[in-house]
Formats: C-alpha cells, structure tokens, sequence
C-alpha cells in the first residue's frame, strides 16, 4: 500500500483504497495474524490458554472489551498490544483534528473543506502508533478531556457557542478510528460515565448544554479491579452492558511464567563491567516469595501482589551481589541467601497487609522469605540423604555467613567438611567460589528450615551450627 502513497482524496479514489470500520480493520488483520501463526500478543506470558482465547473471539465479535484483574497482571500491555491488529497506516484527512476518514468525514471542518477542494483535497498518512489513546481514570478527570470543550480562542475570532467548529476534541474524538483505553473503569465519574455512553451508543456529544452529532468510530476498552466493577454502582448499568466482552486476567501459575516475565521486564544496564550470574534456585525463591504472598491471609489479596513484586526483588538482590562484588573486589556478582534481608525494602511497596501494624509487615516478609527457601529447598534435596553434612556440625563445627563475605571464604568450609563438594554441586552448575558460595548458603540455610541447623546472630554475623 505505501510504495504509491496517494496525496490527495482524487488519488485515494483512483487507487481503489477503501477504508474500512475499526472493528472490520482489527478482525481482518487478526484472522490474517492466526492464520500466519504469528504471535499476536509478544511478551505475553502465560495467558496463552486462559485470556488470549476471549480477547481473540471479542474481537472476531467486534465487541469492545474490559479487563478485569487485579494490579500488575499484563492488562495495560494487553490493551496495548492491540496495536498489533491495526493497519500499518491509514489515510486521513490532512489537518483534521479527530482523523478523519477522506471518503467520509464527520467533521464540520472536513466536510467544509471537501465541499470547496473536492478531489484536490490534501490527505496524510497516519500511522497505527498513533492511533491508540489510553487514560487512567481519576476523580478529577473532567468531561473537556475526554470528550471535549468549547475552545474559548476559537470564541474570541468570533465564532458562535453553537458552532462545531468552536469544539476542542477531548482525547476520545482524537482517537477516532482507533483503540481508546480507559484504566480503572469505576473510578470515572457518573457523570463521565453517561457522557462516555452517549458518545459511544448514540454518537452524541453534549457541551455546554449543545448537542453535536459525531458519529466516531472507536474501538473501547477498559480495565478495572474485578471487585471494584462488581460493586453495584460504581459502573452506570448501560455503560457496563456496551462492554461485549469481559477478559478475567490472573497471575502466572507457574513459577516458571513468573521467572520468564521477571527476565524479561527487568531493568537491564548495557554499561555494566561485571557478570552477573543468577542460579536457578535463586530465581525460584524469588518467583516463590510472590506466589505465596498471593496466598496469604495476612496480605490484602483484593489489591494483589503485582508481578512487578517479583522484579524489584529480583532486582535487589542481583544489586546487593553486585555491591558485594564491587567492595570486595570479586569478578562475578551472584545473588545469594544473606541478599534476601534486602528485599524488604521492595517489597513493602507492593504489598498490602490486613491489618496496619509496622512491625507485622517485617515479620509477614520474613516469614515470606523463610517458606519460600524451605519451599525450594526441598525440591532440589531431600535432607534425610544429608545426614553425613549435618555429623560432622555436630563434632562442634560451625561456619559464618554474611552478605559481605568474601566467596573465597566459602571454599575453605568446604575443603573442611566431606560430603559438601558433592551436595553443593547439585545446585552449583560452576565451580568459580562466588558461585560455590551461593550454593554454600542454601545448603546451610536449607538445613537450618528443615531444623536440622541452628542459626545463630553473633556480633553481627550469621553462624550456622548444631
Ligand atoms: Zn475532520
């Protein structure tokens, strides 16, 4: 289509170019997307069996959609990835503000303009990205931002109240013939709520008291916490009937799609000097911590734990490794047990506990942490086999762990106790000391949850002993 862009509406006519409705445009682009088997929603996970299949037949329905979920499961990328299902770039009306389609437009302006230049007409090319408008719901978002007010400028060059063309287009006509998202549905106001029902039902717009007939073309959809839209009166029952298609978003179920978002949203820096090297079993702890804080009593699980709980800790603690390795010298940066302490400070954020009580939360993290460690632990080992290791404690051995010792250390613990080598390589896929140290002190702390080691505070340190 863009190698004889037309430039004008005489040329679009002459190249057979027809435009087509946005719900038409999306499902023909989708079904042409399935039937290449290509990946409609990239960087989705884990919603492939559940959620994809109800936004695939909405759209084939050419019903507009709600999201309901609770915070951080993928609902604002879904929406965005819609994108996805939009012709590369369609022609509008050069100027327009609500971009109008050459061949029919809706706006006074427009059709002024076709009515005096007729096929010379100029026209543009507007691409998909820009044809996607998205707004978080507010109490104080008023009638002029999504729909539109009279532009008082415009007033003053004289033009009438009751004029059209004194409109200034709130953000919805701006995404005429496009996908337009609103987050958090119910926090839009009743008043809102009717106006955006007018605009999407009757086509209809009221400002100021005039009614103007703008017959937009707009793909809807909206997101909201599943609870907050049950709750009657938070959503004006016509509004809620025009939405075809409710999607119910979730969590991922299982660690693995947990730790496959985590690496793939986590903040990354090309400049670093140092290898970073996360095990797997460090992964799973911490993909573990959310998947039990989800099932806690203690934590409030109406607002949710976003996976984003899962990236700022996985994130803390490969800083804290890295911190460690540029204070003590060390080449590699691995993440191990003495980091998880850090990661209270991000995850009070995206926690919310049931009851409000400061020294509660500590204690709801570190209980956190601890299952998950045993939780993990004791799929890789089975501590009845590691009897040898936890004999030779008992002959009064014992061994120090701290966030801020040195990896080399860890190799002299080993070289001491028999047995260790072998049970540390079970997890240890190298044999470089930051890597054995990791896997030194989930060993120990593994033993410790299963009450087979004590864990002792010493003058600031941690000792493992019997
Ligand atoms: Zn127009």
């Amino acid at each position: 289509m863009s190698k004889n862009k037309a430039r004008t509406i005489g040329e679009l006519k002459a190249s057979g170019y027809q435009p087509v409705p946005i719900r038409e445009e999306m499902r023909r682009n989708l079904i042409a997307m399935i039937k290449e088997k290509k990946n409609i929603f990239p960087g989705i996970i884990g919603f492939d069996d559940t959620v994809i299949p109800q936004v695939v037949n909405a759209i084939l329905s050419g019903q507009d959609i709600i999201f309901l979920g609770e915070r951080g499961q993928a609902k604002s990328r879904l929406m965005r990835s819609l994108i996805n299902l939009l012709d590369e770039e369609i022609p509008v009306i050069k100027g327009c503000e609500i971009n109008d389609n050459p061949l029919a437009p809706i706006c006074k302006w427009c059709r002024k303009k076709v009515a005096e230049e007729g096929d010379a007409t100029e026209i543009a090319w507007l691409p998909r990205e820009e044809r996607y408008g998205e707004k978080l719901a507010t109490p104080d978002i008023a009638i002029a931002d999504l729909i539109g007010d009279v532009d008082p400028i415009k007033v003053a060059e004289g033009r009438y109240l009751s004029d059209e063309l004194t409109i200034h287009y709130g953000l919805i006509p701006r995404t005429h013939r496009g996908i337009f998202c609103i987050n958090e549905l119910p926090d839009l106001t009743d008043r809102l709520q009717v106006g955006l029902f007018n605009l999407m039902e009757e086509s209809d717009i009221q400002i100021r008291g005039y009614r103007i007939r703008l017959p937009l073309d707009v793909f809807l959809c909206a997101s909201a916490n599943p609870e907050d839209y049950t709750n009657r009166g938070r959503i004006i029952t016509p509004l809620k009937d025009r939405f075809g298609a409710q999607a119910r978003t979730h969590y991922p179920v299982t660690i693995e799609d947990e730790i496959t978002i985590v690496e793939q949203e986590r903040r990354q820096f090309s400049s670093d000097e140092f290898e970073c090297y996360v095990p797997q079993y460090m992964k799973e702890i911490i993909a573990e911590i959310t998947h039990l804080a989800r099932k806690s009593p203690d934590i409030n699980q109406r607002s949710g734990v976003s996976v984003r709980a899962s990236i700022a800790n996985y994130e803390t603690i490969l800083s804290n490794a890295i911190r460690r390795a540029v204070k003590l010298g060390e080449k590699l940066a691995v993440p191990r047990i003495s980091d998880l302490p850090y990661i209270h400070s991000s995850t009070s954020g995206k926690i919310e506990l049931e009851s409000f009580e400061e020294t509660k939360e500590e204690k709801v993290i570190d209980d956190l942490i601890k299952k998950a460690v045993l939780n993990v632990f004791n799929r890789y080992y089975q501590v009845a086999k590691l009897e040898g290791v936890v004999a030779q404690f008992s002959g009064g051995f014992s061994v120090e762990v701290s966030d801020m010792k040195n990896a080399k250390s860890y190799m002299h613990n080993i070289k001491e106790m028999m047995g260790l080598t072998n049970v540390v390589k079970v997890v240890a896929d190298s044999e470089r000391p930051e890597t054995i140290a990791a896997a030194v002190e989930f060993v120990l702390e593994g033993l410790h949850l299963n009450k087979r080691l004590n864990k002792a505070r010493v003058d600031g340190k941690t000792v493992y002993r019997r």
